[in-house]
């Protein structure tokens, strides 16, 4: 340990992790140590004799781990971005060492007795509102944890924890080999999209059914990519998942809950399935009425290729296909020569700047892991430094696919101001030298929501670590990265810098308008496919004891219960719904997360619509207090509603989707 440098202050600017100096052998040392340091630290809380207070009970947790933190979030870093066999041998080490850890924390009696006996006295302690707030989140996470059960109980949920862990990693495995099992091979004049063969990745067979016009051999690939998981063979999932479901069920119910749902929406944003129910209701009817309109359009596109079809599900796609290719024409390779990744970060600096007075300065100097890794300082327009931004904008074999935003290091300030180390990782393809890198209108967008996220990282502004920046729940996380995504489509912004890459010629009106239009087609069947899956998520989750689980029955009734139309198929059926059923908690009962942040995102930037300007100072303002710079430091609900001044309305999503309510 004389060696590692987590074992001293880090002397580099900013107290930047020092990657150079870090190696893989370096971490498992520092986890063990941190973990060490931690349950000292818990010790010296628990044998406190002195009546539990707010500092040495709640305010001295919150210091708990800070050493252990800082070594996990440089690893979960560089293991995400950077990766290699090493550091994977090491996740697979430290990943139950570390649950086992969490979980001795908070299943200790003693320690939860005095964060009970906090909990109870919190109104008569005259506490500011983040800390009362801090009070109540910390005894939630302990009573969700399984703090207030006997120890036979607490035995129980470790089974069920353990039981939910492998059964939903079965889950899986089998879909992965049901969807392994199936492929198509194509002979040259079959093979409309030059793949050669078709499998059952999306990625695959998406592509072959919009543009193959094969009937016969949409039908067959079609029928099994939807039939994963149900066909009745050994990777069968259909008994996994009433497994599955009870075992939830019996976690809920040992919790005090009457069923999943009700656990799991208890600590959302939503906070009853009724509500995200409700929301799902006002987006159906409108959602079908245009699915309606849709397929009338694309049965008339049949009529002219097939006469006598009716549209069918494995049809929707290609004539949808057609039908927006002979619309809209968008030329994706034209396109790109107007969204560089300099000009869209430039784009994406200068409206923080325009809301929310930031400045980006780069820095070359800054330590970090990798060569096309960029650095910059944030700055507040009072001179103030807001914390410091990564980019990692490259694909690479050592990097996770996808884009995300995540943290080096949490603002925070109960001990002095620490201001948050924030990072965004792309996966856009490096250019060879000299050329510029050009982006695609979707990973434009892309770039403007992940840097959503880290300004949600970065302008934090609380006192407590638990409540700061993103640490916020599941059905709100989005909404300040979708948010952003409204400034990408920004007229003024597009005008400025959606600029030509050599010729510095802003982007033509009509290709802008295109653009527009093809994001909102086909938008009916999307809503469909998308809201069935999550009315099946939550129904699977509602259900309550002595209920007979039969997966294909029950889903069929809640299906035929909506009028689900027989073209459009739900975007995951329950047998392959790894969202839901491929992880112990996962997306259970939450995916209607997607389309509630939804609702957030456009009913927000409607307030700067209604206020007649996209930057409108005072929305700004509003927005920045309320919903940048709170972290969870207060009820999203409340949050959201302080920035609106009411609740969140469904009314502008419809709009932007061109539905009409009902
Ligand atoms: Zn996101």
């Amino acid at each position: 340990m004389m060696d590692n440098p987590f074992c001293f202050d880090w002397t580099t600017p900013f107290g930047l992790p020092p990657f150079g100096a870090i190696e893989a052998v370096h971490f498992l040392p520092a986890f063990v140590e941190g973990m060490r340091l931690e349950r000292a630290e818990v010790a010296a809380i628990v044998v406190e004799r002195r009546e539990p207070t707010f500092a040495n009970t709640i305010e001295a947790l919150e210091r708990c781990g800070a050493f252990l933190r800082r070594v996990a979030d440089v690893f979960s870093n560089l293991n995400a971005s950077h990766t290699n066999a090493e550091l994977q041998a090491i996740a697979r080490e430290t990943a139950p060492l570390m649950a086992g850890h969490r979980s001795a924390i908070s299943l200790d009696a003693t320690l939860f007795q005095r964060v009970d006996a906090v909990f109870a006295r919190r109104v008569e302690l005259g506490l500011g509102a983040e800390a009362l707030r801090l009070v109540e989140k910390t005894h939630k996470r302990f009573v969700r944890a399984g703090a207030r059960l006997e120890p036979a109980e607490k035995l129980r949920l470790a089974e069920i924890d353990s039981a939910l862990a492998s059964k939903t990693t079965l889950f899986g495995q089998n879909l992965l080999a049901d969807t392994a099992a199936f492929t198509m091979l194509l002979a040259p004049e079959e093979d409309a999209t030059g793949q050669g063969v078709v499998t059952l990745q999306r990625s695959s067979i998406e592509p072959f059914l919009q543009l193959s016009p094969r009937r016969d051999l949409r039908e067959k690939a079609f029928r099994a990519w939807t039939a994963r998981g149900d066909n009745g063979n050994e990777f069968d999932n259909k008994a996994l998942i009433g497994e599955i479901v009870a075992l939830r069920r019996e976690r809920a119910q040992l919790l005090g809950y009457r069923n999943y749902a009700l656990y799991s929406l208890d600590d959302k944003m939503a906070k009853s399935p009724e509500a995200a129910r409700q929301l799902l209701d006002q987006l159906w009817a409108p959602a079908m009425d245009t699915a309606r309109r849709e397929a009338a359009t694309l049965q008339q596109a049949m009529d002219e290729e097939q006469p006598g079809r009716r549209l069918a599900a494995w049809d929707w796609r290609y004539f949808a296909e057609k039908v927006r290719q002979g619309k809209y024409e968008i030329d994706g390779e034209a396109t790109k020569a107007y969204f560089s990744l300099e000009r869209m970060l430039e784009a994406t600096f200068w409206v923080a700047g325009r809301l929310f007075g930031l400045e980006l300065r780069e820095r070359t100097d800054l330590p970090k892991y990798h060569a096309d890794v960029r650095t910059w300082e944030v700055w507040r327009a009072d001179g103030e430094l807001v914390g410091i931004f990564y980019g990692d904008y490259y694909a690479r074999p050592e990097k996770r696919s996808g884009a995300w935003m995540s943290s080096l290091r949490d603002q925070q300030r109960m001990d002095g101001n620490m201001t948050a180390v924030v990072t965004n990782n792309l996966n856009f393809n490096k250019p060879p030298t000299g050329k510029p890198t050009l982006l695609s209108h979707d990973d434009a967008r892309t770039l403007f929501h992940e840097f959503g996220h880290a300004l949600h990282g970065l302008l934090s502004d609380v006192t407590y670590p638990s409540l700061s920046g993103t640490n916020v729940p599941r059905d709100f996380v989005e909404m300040p990265s979708q948010l952003y995504e409204h400034w990408f489509e920004d007229k003024s912004v597009l005008g400025k810098f959606a600029r030509h890459y050599e010729t510095g010629e802003t982007i033509p009106e009509v290709m802008l308008s295109k653009l527009k239009a093809a994001a909102n087609f086909n938008q009916g069947f999307e809503m469909v496919e998308y809201l069935a899956s999550a009315y099946v998520d939550l129904e699977w989750h509602l259900l309550e004891e002595g209920e007979v689980v039969e997966v294909a029955e029950r889903e069929a009734q809640w299906l035929l219960a909506l009028g689900m139309p027989e073209a459009i198929l739900m975007r995951h059926r329950s047998t392959h719904f790894s969202h839901i059923f491929g992880s112990p908690m996962g997306y259970a009962a939450g995916y209607y997360s997607y389309r509630w942040s939804a609702v957030l995102d456009t009913d927000a930037f409607a307030a700067f619509e209604e206020a007649g300007d996209a930057f409108d100072p005072a929305v700004a303002e509003l927005l920045l207090r309320f919903i940048y710079s709170a972290g969870a430091t207060q009820d999203p609900m409340a949050l959201y509603q302080a920035f609106r001044g009411r609740a969140p309305e469904t009314g502008a999503l419809m709009r932007s989707l061109g539905f009409e309510p009902r």
